[in-house]
């Protein structure tokens, strides 16, 4: 049930057609784990706070610096030195009181990414390397936990989401390739376009309306502003997931 005071907050989604009460319980009842606490999780983590999403938990575990406040605009100057988790998890607070936030100090690893992924509906992939990246997409696979990718470098970003057994996921469409591990460019305004468009999917996901980002990895070139489509396919014999489900 929802309170006169989230009737009144959440009433201009509320009315969007398909949405309703039900879709606001949904919301309210939903757990999300966001993977980093950096570019990408500041925008999913406030639009997905602000949305009424009942439970987020943000493992990162890194620490705030200078050069991360061009993009992560969940830290700020008097937060440098400070832990990227409570950082982020004070001012989500702040911006709604009625959203749980859970703060995780943690590297995501082999040993810990399945218990760090256990009992949530969905999984945000808001990491900066693609190794850590494909932990996540085994873990959310082998759970059966819906995974929404977002990448950035410089202007260009990309997403998809994967339903596990059902679409391509993140091997099917990257078959094992890595980048090496090296700073790399990023203008803010690519992780605000991406990290908003997971939260957006992860929102259609929690309530049940819309067509969802799958099958279809999104590229948007922020130079050129195009938006691009790759379509993509579940790969039988991918390593992640080809012993799962049927294809749709
Ligand atoms: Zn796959």
């Amino acid at each position: 049930m929802l309170t006169t005071n989230e009737l009144e907050r959440y009433d201009r989604q509320i009315m969007i057609k398909g949405f309703g009460e039900e879709g606001q319980e949904k919301l309210k009842r939903a757990r999300v784990i966001i993977a980093g606490g950096g570019g990408l999780s500041s925008p999913s983590s406030i639009y997905l706070a602000a949305a009424g999403v009942g439970m987020i938990r943000i493992v990162d575990n890194d620490k705030v610096e200078l050069s991360n406040l061009n993009r992560q605009v969940l830290h700020w100057d008097k937060d440098i030195g400070r832990r990227k988790v409570d950082s982020a998890a004070e001012k989500l607070k702040k911006l709604n009181e009625g959203v749980e936030i859970e703060a995780i100090d943690e590297m995501i690893t082999e040993a810990n990414v399945s218990q760090l992924v256990a009992g949530f509906d969905l999984v945000v992939d808001a990491m900066d390397n693609l190794p850590t990246r494909y932990l996540l997409n085994k873990a959310a696979l082998e759970k059966d936990i819906p995974f929404f990718h977002g990448a950035v470098y410089g202007f260009e970003g990309r997403a998809m989401t994967i339903i596990p057994g059902k679409t391509a996921c993140l091997e099917c469409v990257y078959h094992g390739t890595t980048t090496p591990e090296e700073k790399f460019p990023v203008i803010g305004v690519t992780p605000a376009i991406i990290g908003c468009i997971q939260a957006a999917e992860v929102i259609k996901y929690i309530v049940g309306i819309g067509e969802l980002l799958t099958n279809r990895l999104l590229i948007c070139d922020g130079l050129n502003l195009k938006f691009t489509e790759l379509k993509v396919k579940k790969d039988p014999n991918c390593k992640h997931c080809g012993h799962l489900g049927g294809k749709e």
